[in-house]
């Protein structure tokens, strides 16, 4: 089975489109999270994601701006975007936003694997570094679990009682760039496909992950998008200069 994960896509249109452009076949489409948030076209984002029928997961961006939380633990910057998103959705776009379920989410179907938006233990918990990620990989029922939040393409592996970094060795560049990486046997790993609208890893470009677990490999993507379009849309939703000016930096 070919599973396409996408994540931390923030209401980025450009980038979406981009991201499923360059992607491959897949048999299931996974949304980790934060759908909307920061980006300017919330709507048309929700819209696409329906209608490609993924299976979804609620990130804190996701809870915010359909009102299922407070703004309080949001800076500034990111509360304005959370309320100015809540303005504009449609009635039944913030009903869909409402009822995504928490994770983590396991599914029969795709056995051996769980999904999360910040950590198996959390779903508002930021898994950045090694630490971080040990108690869930220790505690985790299943051998794999993917994740968003952090915006950081990469994740962590256990082994033997050895957590480590993985990283997907993509280096900067402005082209398409995609890496493997084969999952070793008797590992636990906890994946991050990357944000697809708002990478914050330094790199511009669009992140996302396909997951085959027939070949046990994953492999890595990003994709140079229309990216002065997508800060267009910010301006001219008058949300701050600041969310549009990060993306060309990835940050
Ligand atoms: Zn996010």
């Amino acid at each position: 089975m070919r599973i396409l994960l996408l994540s931390d896509i923030h209401g980025n249109l450009e980038a979406l489109e981009a991201a499923l452009d360059a992607a491959p076949a897949y048999d299931r489409l996974i949304n980790l999270g934060d759908v909307v948030g920061y980006g300017g076209s919330p709507n048309e984002v929700i819209q696409r994601v329906r209608d490609l029928g993924a299976i979804n997961i609620r990130g804190n961006h996701d809870k915010a701006c359909s009102g299922l939380s407070d703004l309080e633990d949001f800076n500034p910057i990111a509360a304005l975007a959370a309320y100015w998103t809540r303005q504009v959705l449609t009635p039944e776009n913030l009903e869909w936003l409402r009822a995504l379920p928490e994770g983590p989410v396991r599914r029969r179907d795709i056995p051996g694997v769980q999904f999360v938006h910040g950590s198996p233990l959390d779903e508002d918990e930021y898994m950045i570094g090694v630490h971080d990620a040990l108690e869930s990989l220790v505690m985790s029922p299943v051998a794999i679990t993917f994740f968003g939040h952090t915006h950081l393409q990469g994740g962590f592996s256990l082994q033997g009682g050895a957590a480590e970094e993985v990283r997907p060795g993509i280096g900067l560049s402005d082209a398409v760039a995609r890496r493997n990486i084969t999952l070793l046997p008797n590992t636990r790993y906890a994946i991050n496909p990357g944000s697809v609208g708002q990478p914050r890893d330094g790199d511009w470009r669009a992140g996302f992950a396909l997951f085959n677990t027939a070949t046990n490999t994953i492999t890595f993507y990003r994709i140079p998008y229309d990216i002065q379009s997508a800060q267009q849309r910010i301006l001219d939703a008058r949300l701050p200069e600041r969310l549009a000016a990060r993306l060309a930096v990835g940050r």
